[in-house]
C-alpha cells in the first residue's frame, strides 16, 4: 500500500522530452498523503503544468493539503488547509532523447552551479514528493492559530477562553 501511494508522485515526462518547446502536460494529483519527519500532509491536491523549455522542463504548480497544527495560543489540535504555489526546473537524465548530445549536460551544470539541480530519472520520470514537501513546509505558519481570533488560555486559571469565561483579571 505504501508503495502504491509513493508511485502517485512519479510522473512520466517522456512525451514532453520528445515533443516541442512550449508543449504543456497538465497533471492533477489527488487524495494522496505525504509523510515527512513526524508530520503528515493529508488530502493533497496538486495541479501541475509541465512546460517543455529548450533543454529542461519547467513545472508550475499549485498544491494544497490538510495539516494538523497545535494552536500557538490555546494549544488545541486542529486541522488546517495550507496551500502554496511553486515553480521548479527539471533536467533530463539523458539529453539524446531531446535530440542533443549528452556533453551539453556538463556545460549546463557548470553554469547553474548555485542552483539545486532537479533531475529526471533514467526512465524520464519526475519524483514530485520532495518538491511537494518543500512547498508545503513553506506554507506552514510559525505560530499557527486554530482560528483567526483564538482567545487563548488564561495564564492564571488555565481555562481555554474560547469555551469558558473566567473571572481572573489577567487579560
Ligand atoms: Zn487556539
Ligand atoms: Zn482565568
Amino acid at each position: 500500500m505504501q508503495n502504491k501511494n509513493k508511485n502517485k508522485f512519479h510522473v512520466n515526462l517522456s512525451s514532453l522530452l520528445i515533443g516541442n518547446i512550449g508543449d504543456i502536460k497538465k497533471v492533477i494529483i489527488k487524495e494522496v498523503e505525504l509523510l515527512s519527519n513526524n508530520e503528515t500532509f493529508n488530502n493533497i491536491i496538486a495541479n501541475i503544468n509541465f512546460i517543455r523549455a529548450d533543454k529542461t522542463i519547467i513545472a508550475k504548480g499549485k498544491i494544497r493539503a490538510n495539516f494538523k497544527i497545535i494552536c500557538s495560543r490555546c494549544s488545541e489540535e486542529t486541522v488546517q488547509v495550507i496551500s502554496s504555489n511553486y515553480e521548479e526546473e527539471y533536467f533530463p537524465y539523458n539529453y539524446d532523447i531531446m535530440g542533443f548530445h549528452n556533453h551539453i549536460e556538463d556545460y549546463d551544470y557548470e553554469n547553474e552551479i548555485d542552483l539545486q539541480i532537479q533531475k529526471l530519472d533514467k526512465r524520464n520520470f519526475v519524483d514530485l514528493s520532495s518538491t511537494f514537501k518543500n512547498s508545503l513546509y513553506s506554507a506552514i505558519s510559525i505560530a499557527p492559530k486554530c482560528k483567526e481570533h483564538c482567545k487563548g488560555i488564561c495564564i492564571n486559571c488555565l481555562k481555554n477562553l474560547n469555551y469558558e469565561k473566567c473571572l481572573c483579571k489577567t487579560h
